[in-house]
């Protein structure tokens, strides 16, 4: 008889479990890279096909008929996108994608005057942040060298919040930072970042890609600025799912640094007018014609979302990437992996960060082997278990799998390079 310890029983404790059975999870194949891609639920699906058959049998008419008529989907999403990240209806519009939202952001948000100059950022952050930045400081006529202030981290790996707000000298006229650190999975004190750039009359804003759909967000009662975020990783979108973006109500009459007429109040919209008359909530920030078919898709996935609830995901996937870690703790001391995220719930996001120097070929031969993480140069084996969709055990088998590669020194048959998808 099996004895129900571990996994068995924390697979038959979850509240969510039931959640897995709405995706495709890849046949035998262990998915762990959901902060990456996520997976195609049916849901997802089935909402991707109406809009398909609304253009089928709608045509033009498919903007205000049908099942999910196209005009107002950017709005209806960004009011259920909302709900999951504490803000108000008017404040988010699904919209563009994750590097054209910050383009837009910053070119709103950014207003150089004698005394404030400069934008503060970090040293880890993703790289297309950190050139959206450089180039938007360059159009203004202001050398990236000099005006991007990018606050160092002290191990490579995390940043400190005292560091951060070091750095807010009275020259800064604009924050960007990451909600949670692509590579360490660290998540950074939203709240009090925010408080501290709002003593000092800082503009301050996050990407969210890393923690929306993993960590709950009160972004309206921390008074965040703006905010920006991709769909396709934990809210399973769809490749290159169009993404969205927050502005405070305080910031949603400002004129858009990049106006276009889906930014219009829609009521005025197709007067076909050269004065912009933008609309006075998030939606203002909106560019051209929506990307309905790379949007279709969130509608079923919200429901997912809807249904769990943040704050059972969030403590599920707290739950697996304890258990992962302490997993990683008792089978792979041998090995020298080590832990590079933050072991304190509070400061981690949704996925464990294993560091190793052979990273690059361990992925390979994990792929291998049915599990599939993902690597980033040069020493970080990123592994998400995701709440809606992994089981406790399957994060013991491929715990297991790691295991048994190492002791076997599959990995050595490969090569320590990455891919060029990595
Ligand atoms: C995934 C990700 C992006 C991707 O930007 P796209 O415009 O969607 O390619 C940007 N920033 C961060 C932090 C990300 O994790």
């Amino acid at each position: 008889m099996v004895e129900k310890t571990g996994y068995v029983l924390l697979d038959e404790q979850d509240e969510l479990k039931s959640f897995r059975e709405a995706f495709y999870t890849g046949g035998p194949s262990i998915y762990l890279d959901g902060n990456s891609l996520g997976l195609l639920s049916k849901r997802a699906e089935q909402s991707l096909l109406e809009s398909l058959q609304d253009w089928r049998e709608h045509g033009i008419d498919g903007w205000t008929e049908g099942t999910h008529p196209w005009f107002t989907m950017s709005e209806q999403l960004g009011e259920r996108l909302a709900s999951l990240i504490g803000a108000k209806k008017e404040e988010v519009i699904v919209t563009g994608s994750t590097t054209v939202n910050l383009h837009q952001l910053v070119a709103t948000f950014f207003s150089p005057d004698e005394k404030r100059t400069k934008i503060l950022a970090d040293d880890l952050t993703f790289p297309s942040d950190i050139y959206a930045l450089q180039s938007q400081l360059a159009l203004r006529g202001l050398s990236p060298q000099q005006h991007l202030v990018q606050v160092k981290s002290r191990d490579g790996r995390l940043l400190a919040e005292e560091d951060l707000i070091a750095a807010m000298k009275d020259d800064v006229a604009l924050i960007l930072l990451p909600s949670v650190l692509y590579r360490s999975g660290q998540l950074l004190d939203m709240k009090r970042l925010t408080k501290e750039a709002h003593d000092r009359n800082i503009i301050i804003g996050f990407d969210l890609c890393h923690s929306i759909g993993a960590v709950p967000h009160e972004l309206s009662e921390w008074d965040v600025d703006f905010a920006f975020w991709c769909n396709y990783k934990y809210l399973n979108g769809g490749p290159g799912s169009t993404a969205g973006l927050y502005v405070n109500e305080r910031h949603t009459k400002r004129t858009p640094g990049l106006t276009g007429w889906f930014g219009s109040n829609k009521e005025k919209q197709f007067d076909m007018n050269h004065v912009f008359e933008g609309a006075d909530t998030a939606g203002a920030f909106q560019i051209g014609t929506p990307h309905i078919l790379s949007t279709a898709p969130l509608i079923g996935s919200l429901s997912l979302f809807e249904e769990a609830g943040m704050k059972r995901i969030r403590e599920k996937s707290l739950q697996l990437t304890r258990y992962m870690m302490d997993e990683i703790e008792r089978e792979l001391k041998a090995f020298q992996f080590a832990i590079g995220n933050p072991l304190e719930d509070e400061r981690r996001g949704g996925h464990v960060c294993l560091l190793h120097a052979e990273a690059a070929r361990i992925c390979k031969s994990l792929k291998e082997f049915g599990v599939i993480p993902d690597f980033r140069a040069p020493d970080v084996i990123r592994l998400a278990p995701i709440a809606l969709y992994t089981s406790f055990t399957e994060v013991h088998e491929a715990i297991q799998i790691l295991k048994k590669i190492m002791t076997d020194k599959h990995y050595e048959k490969f090569s320590n390079v990455r891919e060029v998808i990595a």
